[in-house]
Parts: structure tokens; C-alpha cells; sequence
């Protein structure tokens, strides 16, 4: 039941081709593991793995993970399959929800067939738009489940009732991370996140694109401390839910601020409209994380930011632009019904 991340394990990520994912490979290939990295590459990005092409112990199956699949004996099996940024699932939603269940389903069998262990990558968005702050892991959430956020907030809250069903009737030795806010390099300049956008837009020397008047809040986890969270938890014996983040807490104004200083860009800042259902608000709280992984993260902002700069230098040197919310997403609420309709 408590089967841990072990030393010379053969270990089974999907969503390898992702940002998390392909830092993830790197990491257990740097601990002397055996990896087999599976991505559809519908939002992960050959280039992310490009340097692994000569590593033996590495291995690429280009495959759908809503189709049953079997990639041999595994001892360890890291769900990371998603598109994960708000444009991408808007874009795919119903291959969003279908890889958070089907996805979830295939992969927890594989874990289930080798008797390997189990963490399924959820995400802070379980909490929604949260009137609790900061985020313990035993708060609920509060999610609209029928808004345009709602395709992807639902596939992770379903993957881990899914989790801890295989957990309690099938006694798999499972883990569930909840992922907040992280960037550094590979972050896709084009996948419309804050920090992709603003800092592919300050050293392009265009305005600085701002939702709303600022003020909403996130916390950035540099990534390198995210994947060593996640690797704390997968040698862990914990089964409940774990936030991984960083507990210091930007506006998004002020992100900008750090995102000039960093860039030294002269770019200035443009006010749109806010995402519907975009949440106020985003802060881990980590202790949980502190006492049962004796992590916590090393990296601020600023740091990071600095460490990111070489990779959006490329980005942009490559001619890759930043990605404005759709307005459509933005101004309308496409699932509220109109007064009176119900
Ligand atoms: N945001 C922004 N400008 C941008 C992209 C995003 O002001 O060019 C805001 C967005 O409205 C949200 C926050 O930054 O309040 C974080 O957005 P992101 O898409 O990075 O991820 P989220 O935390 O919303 O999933």
C-alpha cells in the first residue's frame, strides 16, 4: 500500500512533453531512474525533451492517454497529462474533462496492473475562486462547475476523487500534489499565463498586458522547487492531498513591477477586462508541506524571474509573441442564463 518513489525504479510520466513534465524526466533521470515519458503533444512540446534524445534511459511514446495503453513494467506512474493553462483547456475543454477521467483512468490501471505507486498532478484550481485564504488542503473549494474554468477545475477535482477511490478499493498506494501558480524555463511564451505573457511582452517592448485593475492575487513557484516538492511527496507515505507552492503573495500589478525590474524593459502597462470567473485570490498554505516533507521553497520571485530571462530571450528571439485572453472568455459569461431562462 505505502509504496514510495524508490531508488533504481523505471518510472512512467505522462505528460512528459509538458513544461512540469519535462522538468519532471530530467529530475528522476538525474537520480538514476529510468523514465518512460508519454505526451499526445496536443499543448506539450517536442522541443522540451529534445535534449534527452540521446539518453538511454529515456524513452518518448507518443500516445493519447484516454486510450488504454501499456508501457510495460513501471514500479512509479506520475499522471502529469493536461493542458493546464487557462487558454489551453478553454481551447480543448472537452479533452480537458475526458483526460482528467479517462486519462486518470488509464494511467491509475497501469499503476494498478504493476502494483507500482501513483501521484496524480491536481492544481490549486480545486479551490476555485476561494473564500478561504490561504488554502489549507481540508478547504472544499469554491468552484463554479458549469463556468469556462469549470472543464478543467472539474477533470482535476474528478482525477482525485478517482485517486483516492483507487487508494481505498483497490489499496493503491497513491499521492495527490495540488500544483499552484509555477514558471521558469519552458514555460510556453505562448501559453497565456502572467508570467509567460509579461515577460515575452516586456522584452518585445510591447505594453504589458494587466486583467482587470490588478489587484487579484497569485503565488509563483519558481519550477525547480516545484518538482522538488513533488518529488519529497512521491517518497512520502502520504495519500491526502498536498499543496505545493509558494506562499508569497503578488498582485498581479506587482508581478509586473518585478517583471520590468527583471527585463529592464520600458514596456508600460494596459488595463483589459478581467476572465470571467478569474479568482481574486491564490496563496498556498504549505504546512502540511513543511511538516510531513520538511519542504518549503528556496527561490523568490525576483530570483526566478532572472533565472527565466535566457529561455524568453529565446522565445522571443524566435519571433514567439504573447497570447491575449479571448474576449470572449473575458467579457462573457457564456454559461450564466439569462434572467428568467430557468
Ligand atoms: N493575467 C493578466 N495578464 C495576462 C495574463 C494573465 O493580468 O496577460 C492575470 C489573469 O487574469 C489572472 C492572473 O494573471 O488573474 C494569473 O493568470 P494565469 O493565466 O497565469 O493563471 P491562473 O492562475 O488564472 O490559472
Amino acid at each position: 500500500m505505502q509504496k514510495r518513489l524508490s531508488g533504481s525504479a523505471r518510472v512512467l510520466v505522462t505528460g512528459a512533453a509538458g513544461f512540469l513534465g519535462s522538468h519532471l524526466c530530467d529530475a528522476l533521470l538525474a537520480d538514476g531512474r529510468s523514465v518512460v515519458g508519454v505526451d499526445n503533444l496536443c499543448t506539450g512540446k517536442a522541443l522540451n525533451l529534445q535534449h534527452l534524445a540521446g539518453e538511454a534511459r529515456f524513452e518518448l511514446m507518443e500516445q493519447d492517454i484516454c486510450q488504454p495503453f501499456d508501457p510495460g513494467p513501471v514500479d512509479y506512474v506520475f499522471n502529469f497529462a493536461s493542458p493546464a493553462s487557462p487558454l489551453d483547456y478553454m481551447d480543448l475543454g472537452v479533452e480537458t474533462l475526458l483526460v482528467g477521467s479517462e486519462g486518470t483512468r488509464n494511467t491509475l490501471e497501469i499503476a494498478r496492473k504493476y502494483s507500482a505507486g501513483f501521484l496524480q498532478a491536481s492544481t490549486s484550481e480545486c479551490y476555485g475562486d476561494p473564500q478561504v485564504h490561504p488554502q489549507p488542503e481540508d478547504y472544499w473549494g469554491h468552484v463554479n462547475p458549469v463556468g469556462p474554468r469549470s472543464v478543467y477545475d472539474e477533470a482535476k477535482r474528478f482525477s482525485e476523487a478517482l485517486t483516492m477511490a483507487y487508494h481505498r478499493y483497490h489499496h493503491l498506494a497513491t499521492r495527490i500534489v495540488r500544483i499552484f501558480n509555477t514558471y521558469g524555463p519552458r514555460l510556453q511564451s505562448r501559453d497565456g499565463r502572467v508570467i509567460s505573457n509579461l515577460m515575452t511582452q516586456a522584452l518585445r517592448g510591447e505594453d504589458l498586458t494587466i486583467y482587470g485593475d490588478g489587484t487579484q492575487t497569485r503565488s509563483f513557484c519558481y519550477v525547480s522547487d516545484e518538482i522538488e516538492g513533488i518529488l519529497r511527496l512521491a517518497r512520502s507515505d502520504e495519500h491526502w492531498p498536498v499543496n505545493i507552492g509558494n506562499p508569497e503573495e503578488w498582485t498581479i500589478l506587482e508581478c509586473a513591477q518585478q517583471v520590468l525590474a527583471v527585463t529592464g524593459s520600458a514596456s508600460r502597462i494596459k488595463f483589459e477586462p478581467l476572465p470571467v470567473d478569474d479568482p481574486l485570490q491564490r496563496c498556498p498554505d504549505i504546512t502540511r508541506a513543511r511538516r510531513l516533507l520538511g519542504w518549503e521553497p528556496k527561490i523568490d520571485l525576483k530570483t526566478g524571474l532572472t533565472r527565466s530571462l535566457d529561455y524568453f530571450r529565446q522565445c522571443v528571439a524566435r519571433g514567439e509573441q504573447a497570447r491575449p485572453v479571448h474576449s470572449a472568455a473575458r467579457v462573457t459569461n457564456l454559461t450564466r442564463p439569462a434572467a428568467g431562462t430557468d
